[in-house]
């Protein structure tokens, strides 16, 4: 058999591969993505640029919730359902904090096991280590390659406690955030922003004795979320309830997503939210390589600048100026 190692195909190879659907390499070229090493990532650039003109039909889905709020197997039985109805759909979860939380997206495996063996989807991990941005910007170029793939729909999961969840809203085009019955959004650790950002809101676990607290919250929150709507889409956020173990209210949610999208690509707010999260992906990526390139500079001339800063005998900005200038000569 071919070694499955990245640096075995050419770009020929993987951009064909991808263009044919192929998850095996589909998979090797998100690891170039995501690799630290310079060689990777210029290949990946070209790989990128070859593939951008069949990208960017898919519908691109956030979906965030604190640990425990049931996004796995939302997600899992939402995935099904598209499925079922012949969409292709491509879950790439960012979990920076993945080694702390309990809940995290990348430690069990057995999470999502049934989409996991379904030949319509494919389920990705993002890569943990690095900072935040390093992460986004793979995230944003993850989301490309499975467009050229093929997939009609892109989950990109989040946990919904840090700082991730705007960086996940400025690269989707629908933002759901997944809440409890019974416990308000400070005890599930949401931030007043995120409820703010979201598109809609999904009270989970609506089965069995928890149906009437669901329905309550859904008032509640129905009632808080419109006092902060009227946004330039001109969509009113919604709040549904669902029940990954009884299937109840997927459907909506799936329902809901696609008159969202119907509506805005109608006002043009569509193409004017992905033009502006192109524009912002674009300053994201030159912070991102300024800051590598500066890393990649000689250690002992930071050492330098740091114990000259220690000494007063340069301001840190005097000191931020010396290191771009060495950087972009
Ligand atoms: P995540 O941490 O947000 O991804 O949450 P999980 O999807 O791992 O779910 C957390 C727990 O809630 C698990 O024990 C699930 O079985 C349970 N759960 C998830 N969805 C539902 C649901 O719709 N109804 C009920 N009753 N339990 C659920």
């Amino acid at each position: 058999m071919k070694s499955l190692k990245n640096q075995t195909k050419t770009i020929d190879e993987l951009e064909n591969g991808i263009l044919a659907g192929n998850r095996v390499v589909l998979a090797q070229a998100i690891t170039l993505i995501e690799s630290h090493l310079t060689s990777d990532k210029q290949v990946a650039e070209v790989l990128i640029q070859r593939i951008l003109p069949k990208t960017g039909k898919a519908t691109r889905i956030g979906i965030t919730g604190a640990p425990g709020v049931g996004k796995s197997t939302f997600i899992e039985v939402l995935g099904k359902y598209l499925t079922s109805i012949h969409k292709k759909i491509a879950v790439l979860a960012i979990d920076p904090s993945s080694k702390k939380t309990k809940g995290s997206i990348l430690g069990d495996k057995t999470r999502m096991d049934e989409l996991s063996k379904d030949p319509l989807a494919f389920i990705r991990p993002s890569a943990s280590s690095g900072s935040l941005g390093g992460v986004t910007n793979s995230t944003q170029e993850t989301i490309l390659l499975c467009e050229a793939a093929g997939f009609d729909v892109i989950i990109i999961e989040t946990v919904g406690v840090g700082q991730s969840e705007t960086t996940v809203r400025e690269m989707t085009d629908f933002f759901l955030l997944l809440m409890l019955a019974g416990a308000g959004d400070e005890l599930q650790g949401i931030k007043k922003g995120i409820i703010e950002m979201a598109d809609a809101m999904v009270i989970t676990k609506a089965d069995g004795e928890n149906v009437k607290y669901a329905r309550q919250a859904q008032v509640e929150f129905e009632h808080a979320m419109h006092l902060s709507s009227a946004t330039d889409s001109k969509w009113v956020q919604r709040v549904l309830i669902s029940s990954a173990l009884t299937n109840m209210g997927i459907d909506d949610v799936w329902n809901t997503i696609e008159q969202y999208i119907i509506l805005t690509k109608g006002n043009g707010f569509f193409n004017q939210q992905r033009n502006k999260q192109e524009i912002l992906s674009f300053h994201r990526n030159i912070d991102e390589i300024i800051k590598q390139s500066i890393a990649d500079k000689s250690k002992t001339f930071l050492t330098d600048l740091e114990n000259k800063i220690k000494a007063k005998q340069l301001s840190p900005r005097q000191a931020a100026r010396l290191v771009l200038d060495k950087t972009l000569s």
